[in-house]
């Protein structure tokens, strides 16, 4: 759906959502993804408030962050719940009333604390008026710890009315939302699943068949409310439980092994805003400890979007969400991953960086700089397992390596690497220009056609140990045979440092009383087998000279 015009955003309460085109049908859960993110801004704002001041969380259930929801499928009404920061009636009036305020907006520009940037994501989506999808009429129950309880409603038909609440039950604090859905609204569509309902609750049945006028007054005052109901109706009462949205802990404070499979996935459809059957290719779950302590979940989106490299040094596209102690910043830090994995999406929840101060501060933090370098190496690790477990990786070592077994799971993960490089091969490819200090790490994610390969990717080392000796047409340009050689001159050069270990170790022992700092392995020599060099960072020979002529 797309965002009303400015000119609906006008209208007191917007007409333009024809609920008649293919788009909306097929859109139908829009509605209760605004209302659960609108609810998580509430609990969001109440809890940052309750930083300060302990006291706004109130007693008891009031202190429970909780979203619930139930369905009454009856009489057709699904209502979602939550504690969170409510609404004054000036509220209502403003951010439900009128469609062009955006609550959220300035909510957090009166609070310095965040910069003015609390969370401003649903600025863009169709927002709370997409009940009106399911619903056609909506009631909105609010309590708010400045105000008394009120209620808004409205039929989306260009009018809407506040009034004091005195006739439901009191809320504490927080929002209740009614939907009274449409008849087409079925309860499949809306996609909710209830617990069963309780049928053998023997109190309905009993009523219907009470007529003795005596016997009900002898009986408590429930019994008023059932006076109130039309006669008519048959009484067959079944309770609706609330079921607990949110009731999952944020899954990055637990430790990894005690998430599963199917947390992680709803984690990742809830970020992604996609709720599709696509699994994310792979994801990274840790917790960094030292210095700068944070907790991370990163993962590969299934698909790279279609913009991916469009303006690519110039759009801002993170996808990360930073948490400081669990009080949501930002999610356009472009400063948490390099451009190059901008792809990626994932949460950072760090206790290190301050929470007092504004966007652009933090931004210059010293500690997230640490997190970037340890959110790269994270990642380039759950690339580089990508290609380690996949079995196609290890055509070329077949033979060597028969292990490799034939399993389910091996069939389930055959090809992932190939896959991963389809879609973002590019990036690593960016990788290698734009970081050099993990220039080696990347080279190893690298892929490439050869003409042994029949089609197949084949990786630099695997390249490097089926190059015949003087092997010298390659497929590849001028600056692949380079990037080979150094490769290859890298490993030489380690292999000789091995072969060396014992004769520099002994060097290294036997000068030790001469103030020799280290001796090293060298390439820098041609005729000569040795030379004794300063320290980097110690005294030239020159100043050696002149500091002993002062001495003397
Ligand atoms: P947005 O979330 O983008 O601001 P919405 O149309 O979804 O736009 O909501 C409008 C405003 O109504 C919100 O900014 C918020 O101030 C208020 N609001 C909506 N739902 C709730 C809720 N459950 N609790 C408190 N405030 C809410
Ligand atoms: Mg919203």
């Amino acid at each position: 759906v797309d965002p009303p015009k400015v000119e609906e955003k006008l209208g007191a309460v917007p007409h333009g959502l024809s609920t008649d085109s293919d788009v909306v049908k097929t859109n139908k859960d829009i509605f209760l993804r605004e209302l659960i993110s609108n609810a998580s801004d509430a609990l969001d704002k109440i809890r940052f408030l309750s930083l300060t001041d302990k006291e706004v969380l109130g007693e008891g259930d009031d202190t429970k962050l909780e979203i619930q929801i139930k369905l009454d499928k009856e009489n057709k009404i699904l209502t979602i719940r939550n504690r969170g920061v409510g609404m004054t009636k000036e509220d209502l009036i403003k951010n439900l009333g009128t469609i062009a305020k955006s609550g959220t907006s300035v909510i957090a520009s009166q609070h310095p604390r965040t910069g003015g940037d609390l969370n401003l994501i649903g600025q863009f989506g169709v927002g709370f008026y997409s009940v009106y999808l399911i619903a056609d009429y909506a009631e909105v129950i609010s309590k708010h710890n400045d105000e008394k309880q009120y209620v808004w409603e409205s039929k989306a038909d260009g009018a809407f009315a506040i009034s004091e609440d005195t006739y439901n039950e009191p809320l504490g604090r927080g929002t209740e939302i009614r939907l009274h859905l449409r008849d087409e609204a079925g309860d499949k569509e809306v996609n909710v699943e209830v617990p069963a309902e309780d049928d053998d609750s023997s109190d309905d049945e009993e009523k219907p068949e009470s007529t003795d006028g005596e016997e009900k007054e002898d009986e408590d005052s429930d019994k008023d409310e059932d006076e109130e109901k039309p006669k008519t109706k048959t009484i067959k009462e079944t309770t609706y439980e609330w079921e607990r949205l949110n009731d999952v802990k944020a899954i990055w404070l637990r430790s990894p092994k005690d998430v599963t499979e199917e947390e992680y996935m709803k984690f990742y459809h809830s970020l992604a805003k996609d709720f599709g059957e696509e699994k994310p290719m792979a994801w990274s779950h840790f917790n960094a400890e030292g210095d700068v302590e944070f907790k991370a979940v990163l993962f590969v989106p299934p698909k790279a979007p279609t913009d991916l490299y469009k303006n690519y040094y110039t759009a801002n596209r993170s996808n990360l969400k930073l948490y400081v102690r669990r009080v949501f910043i930002s999610d356009e830090f472009d400063d948490l991953l390099p451009n190059y994995l901008l792809f990626l999406l994932g949460l950072v929840d760090s206790d290190t960086l301050p929470l007092n101060v504004s966007r652009e501060m933090l931004q210059q933090h010293d500690s997230l700089k640490t997190i970037k370098k340890k959110l790269i190496r994270k990642a380039l690790d759950m690339i580089r397992k990508l290609a380690e477990e996949d079995p196609d990786e290890s055509h070329d070592h077949k033979d060597k390596k028969a292990e490799v077994e034939e399993s389910e799971e091996n069939d389930e993960k055959r090809g992932q690497y190939t896959k991963f490089w389809k879609e973002f091969g590019k990036s690593i490819k960016l990788g290698i220009i734009e970081d050099s200090t993990n220039r080696n790490r990347l080279a190893k994610l690298l892929r490439f056609e050869t003409t042994k390969s029949d089609g197949k990717l084949t990786s630099l080392d695997q390249y490097i140990s089926r190059m015949k000796s003087g092997q010298k047409d390659t497929r590849n340009s001028k600056m692949f045979q380079r990037r080979v050689l150094k490769l290859r001159k890298d490993s030489q050069d380690k292999e000789i440092k091995e072969s060396f270990k014992e004769l520099t170790k002994w060097w290294k022992e036997t000068l030790a009383s001469e103030n020799v700092d280290d001796v090293k392995i060298s390439n820098r020599l041609a005729d000569t087998p040795c030379v004794v060099v300063t320290n980097k960072y110690g005294w030239s020979a020159n100043m050696e000279r002149i500091m002993r002529s002062q001495t003397l």
